[in-house]
C-alpha cells in the first residue's frame, strides 16, 4: 500500500511486484504465449471501479472477453462510426465466435441514478434505483441485439444473451428471467 506520502499508483505498483506470488497462491495459471485466446463468454459491464467481474464470477485467464464502459452503456450500431465498443462486440461475436453474452449491471451505478433522477422523477422520489438498474440492464440488451453481427446468431440460436445485475453493497447477483419478465436470483 502507498504510504502517507505515497502516490495511488504506489500500491498499483506494489501489486504488480507481487502479482505472480497471488497468483500461484489462488491457482490462477500464467498464460503460454503459444496459446491464442479462446474465450466462450463476453462480459459487458460498467467502469465502476468498485465493480469486480472476474472476482465475481472467478473466473480466470482466458475465460471471459470483458467489454467495459461508462455505465456499461452500449452505443446504438452505427455503420458510420466504427467506435471502439462496435469493435470490441464483432471482435468477439464473429471472430472468436463467443457462445454468451453477460450484459452485467450493478448497484449504486451513477449513470443509473442520474438518469433515473432526470427521467424517472416518481422512482427517485421513491429511491427505486433497483427497478431502474435493471431497465438499464435490458436497455444494454436490446440495443445489443440489434448489431448486425449479434442479430443472426440470436436467431439462429448460436449466442445467448444474459441481463445480470450485482449489489455491490450485499455481494448477490439477480439474472433476468424472460419467462417471468423479472431478476431472480442466479
Ligand atoms: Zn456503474
Amino acid at each position: 500500500m502507498s504510504g502517507p506520502d505515497g502516490l495511488p499508483v504506489d500500491s498499483l505498483v506494489e501489486g504488480t511486484r507481487t502479482y505472480r506470488a497471488r497468483a500461484a497462491a489462488l491457482r490462477v495459471p500464467l498464460t503460454d504465449p503459444a496459446d491464442g485466446q479462446r474465450p466462450k463468454a463476453m462480459l459487458i459491464a460498467c467502469s465502476d471501479a468498485r465493480l469486480l467481474p472476474s472476482l465475481i464470477t472467478g473466473s480466470g485467464p482466458g475465460e471471459v472477453l470483458e467489454l467495459r464502459t461508462h455505465g456499461g452503456l452500449v452505443p446504438r450500431f452505427d455503420p458510420e462510426q466504427h467506435t471502439g465498443e462496435a469493435l470490441t462486440i464483432e471482435y468477439a461475436v464473429a471472430t472468436l465466435r463467443i457462445t454468451d453474452i453477460v450484459v452485467l449491471g450493478h448497484s449504486l451505478c451513477e449513470v443509473v441514478d442520474v438518469s433515473a433522477g432526470h427521467t424517472r422523477q416518481g422512482e427517485a422520489l421513491t429511491g427505486d434505483f433497483t427497478a431502474a438498474g435493471h431497465r438499464h440492464v435490458l436497455k444494454q440488451m436490446d440495443v445489443l441485439s440489434d448489431y448486425p453481427c449479434v442479430a443472426p446468431r440470436l436467431a439462429d440460436g448460436s449466442l445467448r444473451l444474459h441481463g445480470w445485475y450485482h449489489d455491490l453493497g450485499t455481494g448477490s447477483t439477480v439474472s433476468f428471467r424472460p419467462h417471468l419478465n423479472s431478476f431472480r436470483p442466479l
